[in-house]
C-alpha cells in the first residue's frame, strides 16, 4: 500500500496515482454517470438551493445554457473514452438549474448527438425537473428519446409553497402539478416507457406521514426518493438533526406498511441492498472491483467538476482544471483532482471505526461529513438518521425472513482504508 503526503484535511491516500486509470483500463464493464448541467439558471427561486443561494456564485461565470461545441466536445469525450477504456455504460443526467430552460431543438440536438456517440453502449438519460414547464411537446421528446424523468416537489401545497417559489415569492405547487399530471397520463397511455419519480428534500418541520401520504396516495407517485438535507458540521443545528432522524424513523414505518404496494422509497430499498450485497469495501482489492463508476458533473462550459453540493466546502476540490473540449477521459483518469476525491470519497471518519455500521455507512455521503475544523474527518451529520435506517432496514429483512447470522457476519467486517 503506497501513502502518499497527507492532504491538508491530514487524509492520507492509500492508492497510488495513476491507479484510478489502471483500474478502468483492465475493468471491462466500466461505466460512468454524468450529470450534464445543460442550464445554469432556473424559472424560480427555492429558498434553500444549493446551486444559486449557498454562497458560491461561480454559474454567473458559466454560460446561462449549454454551448454547441460543449456539446460536441462531450460526445468525442464520450466515443474516446469508449474505445480507449472500453466503456459499457453511460447514464446522463440532465440537471440545472432548470433543464427544460432550453429551447426544445437544442435539447433535441443534444440527445441526439450524445444518443449517437453512445450507441453499442448501454446508454440512461433522466432529467430532473421542478415539471413547471413540462408540455406536450417536451413529452414527445422525452417518449422519442427515452428520457426518464424526476420531478421535484416537497410534499402537499401548503409546505411545497413556504420554500420552492418563484422569483416573485409566490409557490409553484399548482403549475408543478400540472407538468405532473401531464407526465402520468403520458405513461399511463404508453407514451412515456416509465412513469416520473419524485425526489423531495426531507424537510424537519414536518412530519413523514404528512409528505409520503400526500406524495404516494394523493398524487400516486409510486417511485420516491427523500434526501437527507444538505447540511453540514458548521450548519446544523441539533434540534432540526433530531426531526430529521425522527422522519426517517417515521418514514421506516410507512414504508413498511406499504410493502406490498410497489412503492419505491429509494432511501430506504439502497439500504436494503446495501445489507443484502457482501460488502464490497472491505480490501483494496474490493475497491478495485466496485469503482468502476465514476461520477462527474460537467458544467455549461464544460468545465468537469465533481458534484455541486461540495462547492462550499473545500474550493480547491471543485477545481479540476479539465473541460471536455479539451480533455480526454484518460486526462480525467489521472487527475489529481479525482484522485483526491476518490480518496476523501473512499476513506473512513476515525470516529466511524467503532460503529456498528461502518462497513456499510462508511460515514455517509461526503458533503455531509464536512466541518471547517475538521474537513471530511467527522461522521456525517445525519448519523442518528443512517443508524435509525440501517438499523429498521435490518428489522425490514428479518421479518421478511433473512438469515440473522448472515447480515451480522457482513457487518462484522470492517473497511480496511481508514483516514
Ligand atoms: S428548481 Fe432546483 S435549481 Fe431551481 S431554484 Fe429550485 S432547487 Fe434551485
Ligand atoms: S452511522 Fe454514524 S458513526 Fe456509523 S458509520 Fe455512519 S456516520 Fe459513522
Amino acid at each position: 500500500m503506497v501513502l502518499n503526503a497527507s492532504t491538508k484535511f491530514g487524509i492520507a491516500s492509500s492508492y497510488p496515482p495513476d491507479q484510478f486509470e489502471r483500474d478502468m483500463r483492465f475493468g471491462a464493464g466500466a461505466g460512468m454517470e454524468i450529470i450534464l448541467k445543460i442550464t445554469e439558471r432556473c424559472n424560480i427561486a427555492c429558498t434553500y438551493c444549493y446551486f444559486f443561494f449557498a454562497g458560491d456564485e461561480s454559474y454567473k461565470s458559466h454560460p446561462a445554457y449549454i454551448h454547441d461545441d460543449v456539446v460536441d466536445g462531450l460526445a468525442r469525450f464520450l466515443s474516446e473514452g469508449r474505445r480507449s477504456y472500453d466503456l459499457r455504460r453511460v447514464r446522463l443526467i440532465l440537471h440545472g438549474g432548470e433543464p427544460l430552460l432550453l429551447k426544445k431543438s437544442r435539447m433535441t440536438q443534444l440527445l441526439v448527438k450524445i444518443g449517437e456517440a453512445c450507441s453499442g453502449m448501454e446508454f440512461q438519460v433522466t432529467l430532473q425537473t421542478n415539471a413547471m414547464l413540462v408540455d406536450e411537446e417536451w413529452i414527445e421528446i422525452f417518449k422519442q428519446h427515452r428520457v426518464t424523468v424526476g420531478v421535484s416537489l416537497d410534499g402537499p401545497k401548503w409546505i411545497h409553497d413556504k420554500y420552492r417559489v418563484d422569483k416573485r415569492g409566490r409557490g409553484t405547487y399548482d403549475r408543478v402539478l400540472q407538468g405532473v399530471r401531464l407526465l402520468q397520463n403520458a405513461h399511463s397511455d404508453g407514451r412515456l416507457q416509465a412513469a416520473p419519480g419524485l425526489l423531495a428534500v426531507i424537510n424537519p418541520e414536518f412530519t413523514a406521514d404528512e409528505i409520503y401520504h400526500h406524495c404516494i396516495k394523493t398524487l400516486s407517485f409510486k417511485n420516491v426518493d427523500f434526501l437527507l438535507p444538505d447540511l453540514d458540521h458548521n450548519t446544523r443545528t441539533k434540534s432540526e438533526i433530531d426531526k430529521i432522524t425522527k422522519f426517517v424513523s417515521e418514514l421506516l414505518t410507512l414504508y413498511r406498511q406499504e410493502l406490498d404496494a410497489g412503492v419505491k422509497v429509494r432511501i430506504v430499498d439502497s439500504a436494503l441492498r446495501e445489507l443484502r450485497v457482501l460488502p464490497i469495501h472491505a480490501s483494496l482489492l474490493q475497491r478495485f472491483l466496485s469503482q468502476k463508476e465514476i461520477v462527474f458533473v460537467v458544467a455549461s462550459s464544460g468545465e468537469i467538476q465533481p458534484e455541486d453540493v461540495l462547492r462550499t466546502t473545500d474550493p480547491d476540490l471543485m477545481n479540476t482544471g479539465l473541460n471536455v473540449i479539451t480533455s480526454t477521459l484518460k486526462d480525467l483518469l489521472l487527475s489529481p483532482a479525482l484522485a483526491r476525491l476518490n480518496d476523501l470519497s473512499y476513506s473512513v471518519p476515525a470516529d466511524c471505526m467503532s460503529c456498528n455500521w461502518v462497513n456499510v455507512c462508511r460515514g455517509g455521503i461526503l458533503y455531509h461529513r464536512y466541518s471547517s475544523d475538521n474537513g471530511f474527518n467527522n461522521c456525517s451529520v445525519h448519523c442518528e438518521s443512517l443508524k435509525t435506517l440501517y438499523s429498521g432496514a435490518c428489522e425490514t429483512l428479518m421479518l421478511a425472513g433473512g438469515d440473522f447470522n448472515q447480515l451480522n457476519s457482513r457487518l462484522a467486517k470492517k473497511p480496511s482504508a481508514i483516514i
